[in-house]
């Protein structure tokens, strides 16, 4: 299935890219091996092209600044992390109410931009996204506030996320001690939910069926273009390897070592 020509022409072919960026464009610091060349290929093409990120902790400014750094000059409106998918659902459910949030900047701008204000009092939502700045203070008025009302939400459902030392904590484990305490689920809307692929189908402007994912991890990349009836292309050069398969019910429509690939027939 690696470097099939036939696979490859196919996936050239399509008209939109949806592309996970930690292990796929890069690896923490450093950059995935032909990734700068996959992306100049998708502008010289003229592909319409999305960067697609569970974390919700960086705004797509900074994320533009890091592709920047490695020498890959993206526009800002190519970037949509679970931050702005999640402000966006919310605002269509309940717009411009208070929130209270556990979370970095790239999370508090979305919702800022969205029309949502801070409320520690009585929120409408408390929402929770990565953070380096956790702290029993925040936890302890996130349960009070839950256990008043407020609507539990996280930006995804990732357990663990990359960090320079190996892995880290990532939203579902910070919100769990939450959930735990107050007895109440937490909704998560990132990747593999398809209420962040239909957001960025939308701002893609292109079809499922013109469309294709790639991602390196089979429980969200993978699972959220099945779920959307977006074709699917698994590399290999982040999370999951290739003995890892097995393990799942589903399977991507291609795998490839590196996004790279595409280009090679
Ligand atoms: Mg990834």
């Amino acid at each position: 299935m690696l470097n099939d020509n036939l696979d490859m022409a196919k996936l050239q072919d399509k008209k939109g890219f949806i592309c996970d960026m930690d292990g796929v464009i890069y690896h923490g610091d450093k950059l995935v091996d032909g990734a700068k060349d996959f992306v100049d290929w998708l502008k010289k093409q003229g592909k319409k092209f999305l960067f697609l990120t569970n974390s919700s902790a960086k705004s797509p400014k900074e994320l533009k600044f890091k592709l920047a750094h490695f020498g890959i000059e993206v526009d800002e409106e190519h970037f949509i992390t679970s931050a702005q998918a999640t402000a966006s659902f919310l605002a269509s459910q309940n717009p411009k109410v208070g929130v209270y949030v556990i979370g970095e900047s790239g999370l508090v701008n979305a919702l800022h931009d969205a029309g949502f204000y801070i409320d520690n009092i009585n929120p409408e939502y408390v929402v929770v996204g990565e953070t380096r700045t956790y702290n029993f203070e925040q936890i302890e008025l996130a349960v009070q506030l839950v256990l008043k009302g407020a609507k539990l939400i996280g930006t995804n459902s990732d357990l663990t996320g990359p960090s320079e030392k190996g892995v880290a904590p990532a939203c579902r484990a910070l919100i769990a001690p939450i959930e735990m305490t107050t007895g109440r689920k937490a909704y998560f809307i990132g990747k593999p939910n398809p209420l962040i692929m239909r957001h960025a189908l939308k701002r893609l402007d292109c079809a499922p069926q013109d469309t294709v994912i790639i991602g390196d991890r089979m429980d969200t990349d993978i699972i959220a273009g099945i779920e959307s009836e977006i074709e699917t292309a698994l590399v290999l050069s982040g999370i999951t390897k290739k003995e890892d398969l097995a393990l799942f019910p589903y399977q991507p429509d291609h795998i490839l070592e590196r996004a790279a690939d595409i280009l090679d027939i």
